[in-house]
């Protein structure tokens, strides 16, 4: 007689972005070990694959690709399915902003909000003739940041510019080579790259939890936010 195979609970998270409601499993034994090996390679490009292809896994949605969420959404999934697999909690280390004492605090995962920054803009003029379009970075860029190494504001850059246009043409981002949007962007002015950054960069909404503590050494009420959930997948 073989072994009876257990039932896997099924739960349910809407993603925001996407505007969908989406069905996952939590993640089995199997998954997590590929996990565990994925952190102990200390490579961040292999965990970010593993992590992406178990979180894949649990989704029981064919018509949801992974690589083409934005990164909101996929915080939220992520985090979702941590915390029906492994826990809701995980330990965050923290430092008092008035002492400097470091202690290690419970974060309550399912407390995950999304903190909206005021109204990006998408389209922005760098000069008199040309302008970009941009657009909520997609898993795909992350990856591609991690595996060619770009610096974080390049790498930023690359992930947001849709398009760039003038009045008679577009030019899809995509169409061209890492080294020749690299190169553009690498041709912007300090002036447009801030602009991009103030106007949109900086209000792009983000994930994040409150993590308020009261330090035990000078009795300091704390407030501090966590954002860049996906290193909590794990
Ligand atoms: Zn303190």
């Amino acid at each position: 007689m073989t072994l009876p195979a257990i039932e896997i609970p099924v739960y349910e998270v809407k993603l925001p972005t996407l505007n969908k409601t989406v069905k996952y499993k939590p993640y089995t034994v199997k998954e997590e070990k590929t996990l565990l090996m994925a952190i102990e390679s200390n490579d961040e490009k292999q965990i970010f694959e593993t992590s992406l292809r178990c979180c894949d896994s649990c989704i029981l949605d064919d018509s949801v690709k992974i690589e083409e969420l934005s990164v909101l959404d996929l915080e939220l999934l992520m985090i979702s399915i941590r915390s029906k697999s492994v826990g809701e909690t995980v330990d965050v280390r923290v430092t008092c902003e008035e002492c400097n004492h470091t202690l290690d605090i419970k974060a309550d995962i399912t407390k995950m909000k999304v903190k909206k920054k005021g109204k990006p803009k998408d389209t922005i003029m760098l000069d008199e003739t040309y302008g970009v379009k941009l657009k909520l970075p997609s898993i795909d860029s992350v990856y591609d940041s991690l595996v060619n190494k770009t610096d974080e504001l390049t790498s930023t850059l690359l992930a947001c510019i849709d398009f760039v246009y003038d009045e008679e043409t577009t030019y899809s981002f995509k169409d061209y080579t890492e080294e020749e949007k690299t190169d553009f962007i690498e041709k912007m002015t300090v002036e447009n790259v801030k602009k991009i950054n103030e106007l949109f960069i900086d209000k792009l909404p983000s994930n994040c939890i409150d993590l308020p503590f009261t330090c035990p050494s000078c009795g300091k009420e704390n407030k501090k936010t966590m954002e860049n959930l996906l290193d909590f997948f794990i």
